[in-house]
């Protein structure tokens, strides 16, 4: 069955079932003018959007549709994890082609719903129009932080050390398995298809006082140059301490590709990188899933990294992609 059969109101019908996690906060869902929610009273609000167009963020090939809306749920909760903040509420926005598929609709969704379950957000709202172009999505999330402690990019002083969680280049090796179809490697696939976003760890990096904090969604290069920039410092990593899965060792070893450009350059891995200052070093160090990768120094704005063969290198910095055209 076609969305054109069943109509802008048998499509809402379709997904608007099992929408909220946490109702405490919902006055009003699905199903009215606007949707009515409650902010949590000396808390900030946090407000991130993300959208994705098929054809370009996705495709068939790679991504099967729950895994779409589960990718499209984790890219805006990452957001509000980038924050140190606590994800909320959201709506969707959904402009689709008139021979759209409902079975594929609704996979979609569940895949989105599944994603804001597991981080305890509300899907309280969105709108639904047909397109002549390709289907597109965009989530608009809310999130809170406690008042005045947001973690933005402009904090890193020079001294902090520069920080990553768990192992970066996951996503960008497993599309690069996928549109090969090669077989395997199941982790890096499923990073690429259902990353996590790291919620716990921004709120506890907020806690702890990260100084600098970023999400990982254009690969660790980018959102390095982004930090260097805003913070007006220079950073120096080591290439050899940037924290890889043993997949993306096998891969680049049988394509004749550098490991580290995976992470450097991948993106949509939806880890963190932090600057903290050097008396978090010891806390820091006994953590599982934390690698301190480098320093903030002072200098004009830039990236510079460690090779392996211990030369310096200007890392590229924003635009540049080794992966995504
Ligand atoms: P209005 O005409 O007032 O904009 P709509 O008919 O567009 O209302 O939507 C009816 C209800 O369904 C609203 O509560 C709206 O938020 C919700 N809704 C519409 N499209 C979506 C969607 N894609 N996902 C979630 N909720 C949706
Ligand atoms: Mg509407």
């Amino acid at each position: 069955m076609n969305v054109s059969d069943t109509g802008e109101f048998g499509f809402i019908d379709a997904i608007k079932l099992n929408t909220l996690s946490d109702e405490t906060t919902v006055v009003k869902g699905i199903g009215d003018d606007c949707a009515v929610y409650r902010a949590t009273p000396e808390y900030d609000q946090l407000i991130t959007t993300d959208m994705m167009v098929r054809g370009i963020h996705f495709s068939e090939q790679t991504t099967a549709p729950f895994d779409v809306g589960y990718r499209l749920g984790t890219a805006n909760i990452s957001d509000i994890a980038a924050m140190g903040g606590i994800p909320r509420q959201a709506v969707v926005a959904v402009a689709m082609p008139v021979d759209t598929d409902l079975g594929y609709m609704s996979a979609l969704f569940d895949g989105l719903k599944e994603v804001c379950h597991a981080y305890k957000v509300n899907l309280i709202g969105g709108d639904t129009v047909t397109t002549t172009g390709p289907l597109t999505l965009s989530v608009t999330l809310v999130g809170e932080v406690p008042k005045g402690e947001a973690v933005l990019r402009s904090g890193a002083q020079p001294g902090d050390l520069v920080v990553v969680s768990n192992t970066i280049g996951n996503s960008a090796a497993g599309l690069a398995l996928l549109l090969a179809q090669i077989k395997g490697f199941n982790f890096c696939k499923r990073a690429h298809q259902r990353p996590e976003p790291q919620i716990k760890l921004g709120q506890w990096l907020r806690q702890q006082g990260a100084t600098a904090l970023n999400d990982i969604s254009d690969g660790l290069s980018s959102e390095l140059w982004d930090i260097a920039q805003v913070s007006q410092v220079a950073i120096i990593i080591d290439e050899a301490r940037v924290p890889l899965h043993e997949e993306t060792y096998k891969l680049a070893a049988s394509l004749q590709t550098n490991p580290v450009d995976y992470a450097l350059y991948g993106g949509e891995d939806f880890q963190l990188v932090f600057t903290a200052p050097k008396s978090l070093e010891s806390s820091l160090q006994d953590l599982d899933g934390i690698t301190i990768i480098g320093e903030v120094i002072e200098g004009t704005p830039s990236v510079q990294a460690i090779t392996k063969d211990k030369t310096i290198r200007t890392l590229d910095g924003k635009g540049y992609n080794h992966f995504h055209e």
